[in-house]
């Protein structure tokens, strides 16, 4: 089937709906959001702990030390001029968001109540900052509630449960996309002038994560595919406190309302690591410490994980402010946290990598940074770079809104100074390839065996800590999952809901997202932010001070580095 917009949005998350909203608001422009799953199940409404800005409705508090703080937690890796837009568009975005229904907490005073988060500080660097605004903790499920209703009020258009295959690029324009009506297996064919990219993230590839089951990748390997580079894939971020063996996150909103991480010997170990920001030093170092740990044999009863104490903030912290945590702990652990130390280890959660783009989500496809037109992306699926080697809490909710909002604007400039690029003859042919081929295989290795191989060498061999041991071995074994992969079958012949089809082109998206991860790690030989190798335990700024870029043209994979956008704050050491 043919359908023809002015733009189609891929992604029904934060920033997919922020991007459709601001376009919707233009008259004229007809706009689609084509996303697989229906949008108030995108995985930005499972963030919990906040959305950070620099309001200062506790203490003081300025946007220039927000900036610091996230080019500091980020190992310097950070393009400082993405960052300055950030946290500075960070206020008045928190604001719009307030107009346009989004229910926060309040203080006694009736103002945005915030909260602390990991290396979050006041005048850069003196100690913690209440910085995080949030409702409760269910600051992405209002976020995405509220966008979500404002769409429909709106009229932007919606195309649920349809699955993106692949994008359409005619003569270096990007003019449409192809997706897979999960419904009934038909395929679609979106003309239009503009396409964005905001597929969020892909900690599916880990076996312990905190992220759905949709967070596949999908967006970030389709553009590989295409001859997009990827940009710092190796920057992928471990969160500190995943539920013990399952991986569901624990916000680190119960650290920053004073939940402390306690070792085997009942000691808060962070003391000896982050004497001023204890806890609440960034999520990278806490994860590596945690190991650590483990490492010295302090880990709890001498196994993999510590614990997490919330026992001293008591019931009436506990249920008002972290609700939705203590129900999770409940829920999925059998353990009260108002009584009980809850057992905690670190957990695949973000990726700061992923589709190189330009400030105004425009994706860049070379070390220049020149733009492919018709074509953008924002949220966890694009990298700006804003968190450069280690995100900061609260700032994905800040990204998505801040950079949805201003591809979207973009997006509608785009669209009123260019004409309709006409489709390449067959557009849909690799999407419709790639489903025959799948369907037309009766015998051979089932998917879901092939993906537990695959997240199990990632979290041994790709997580905290790496080596080029590890990662050649891992390199290896993704090769041969990748071999393999080319022979499975599935068994479901279905044209209706076959999730056994959507789950193996995910698995796909997956193995080529791990090989580029590998291969950034691999030629990273240095420790920066969220990518430790125990072989480099060192940061090489010399060397490394520059982004990876990872392209798949044809002939294999090729590593190229493009400079960081260095404005405000030289790199120093990084300590907390
Ligand atoms: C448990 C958890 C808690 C978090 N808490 C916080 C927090 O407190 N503060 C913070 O700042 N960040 C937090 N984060 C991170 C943050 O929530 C995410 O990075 C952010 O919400 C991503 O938003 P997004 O719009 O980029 O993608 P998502 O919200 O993941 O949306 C992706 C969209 O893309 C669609 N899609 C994907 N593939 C396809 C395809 N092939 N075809 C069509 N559509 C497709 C999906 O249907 C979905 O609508 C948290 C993350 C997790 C996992």
């Amino acid at each position: 089937m043919y359908h023809k917009y002015d733009v189609v949005v891929v992604g029904g998350g934060g920033a997919g709906l922020m991007a459709a909203l601001q376009l919707a608001r233009v008259p004229g422009i007809r706009t689609a959001v084509v996303s697989k799953l229906y949008p108030s199940r995108s995985h930005t409404g499972a963030a919990q702990g906040g959305i950070g800005a620099a309001l200062g409705n506790h203490e003081e508090d300025h946007w220039e030390w927000h900036m610091f703080d996230t080019v500091k937690g980020g190992d310097y890796l950070t393009d400082q001029d993405a960052a300055e837009i950030m946290c500075h568009n960070a206020v008045e975005t928190v604001y719009e968001l307030e107009h346009l229904g989004l229910p926060f907490s309040r203080t006694p005073q009736g103002k945005i109540d915030q909260r602390r988060f990991g290396g979050h500080t006041r005048n850069f660097g003196e100690g913690p900052v209440r910085r995080s605004c949030f409702a409760a903790d269910r600051t992405g499920h209002m976020i995405l509630q509220t966008l979500y209703q404002q769409c429909i009020k709106h009229e932007v258009e919606f195309f649920s449960e349809f699955q993106v295959l692949d994008l359409i690029l005619n003569d270096g324009v990007c003019c449409g996309v192809v997706a897979l009506n999960v419904r009934d297996g038909e395929l679609h064919t979106f003309h239009a002038k503009a396409v964005m990219l905001a597929t969020g993230g892909y900690g599916r590839a880990w076996k312990i994560t905190s992220n759905a089951l949709a967070s596949t990748g999908d967006g970030v390997a389709i553009a590989y595919r295409q001859g997009i580079p990827l940009e710092d894939m190796e920057m992928y971020q471990f969160h500190p406190t995943g539920e013990y063996k399952l991986g569901i996150l624990i916000s680190e909103a119960c650290r920053g309302e004073g939940g402390m991480l306690l070792n085997d010997k009942g000691k808060r170990f962070m003391e000896r690591y982050a004497p001023t920001l204890l806890d609440l030093a960034p999520r990278d170092m806490i994860s590596r410490c945690i190991y650590q740990e483990i490492k010295e044999g302090r880990g709890i009863n001498g196994q993999d994980y510590v614990h997490l104490d919330l026992r001293h903030l008591g019931r009436e912290v506990i249920e008002s402010k972290l609700p939705d945590q203590a129900d999770f702990i409940r829920v999925y652990l059998g353990i009260d946290p108002v009584t009980e130390l809850v057992p905690t280890q670190p957990t695949a959660h973000y990726a700061m990598g992923g589709i190189p783009t330009d400030l105004d989500g425009r994706v860049t496809v070379d070390e220049r940074n020149t733009p492919l037109p018709g074509l953008y992306a924002a949220g966890e699926c694009a990298c700006v770079s804003v968190h450069g080697a280690n995100r900061l809490g609260t700032n994905s909710l800040v990204d998505i809104v801040v950079f949805g909002r201003r591809a979207g604007k973009d997006m509608a400039e785009f669209v009123a100074h260019n004409e309709l690029v006409p489709l390449p003859p067959k557009p849909d042919a690799y999407a419709s390839a790639q489903v025959k081929e799948l369907l037309g295989r009766t015998e051979g290795e089932s998917v879901a065996d092939i993906r537990t191989e695959l997240q199990a060498e990632m979290m041994d061999k790709v997580s905290v800590i790496r080596s080029e041991e590890t990662l050649c071995h891992a390199q290896a074994k993704v090769q041969e999952l990748k071999e393999r992969y080319s022979r499975a079958a599935i068994q479901d012949r279905q044209s209706w809901f076959n999730t056994e089809l959507t789950e193996a082109l995910e698995l796909g998206y997956l193995l080529d997202i791990s090989e580029t991860v590998i291969a950034g790690a691999l030629a990273r030989k240095e420790s920066r932010g969220g990518h430790y190798r125990e072989d480099y335990p060192d940061r090489d700024d010399k060397r490394f001070l520059r982004h990876t870029l990872i392209y798949n043209r044809g002939e294999g994979i090729q590593v190229a580095y493009k400079p960081v956008k260095i404005t405000r704050f030289e790199p120093m050491e990084r300590k907390y």
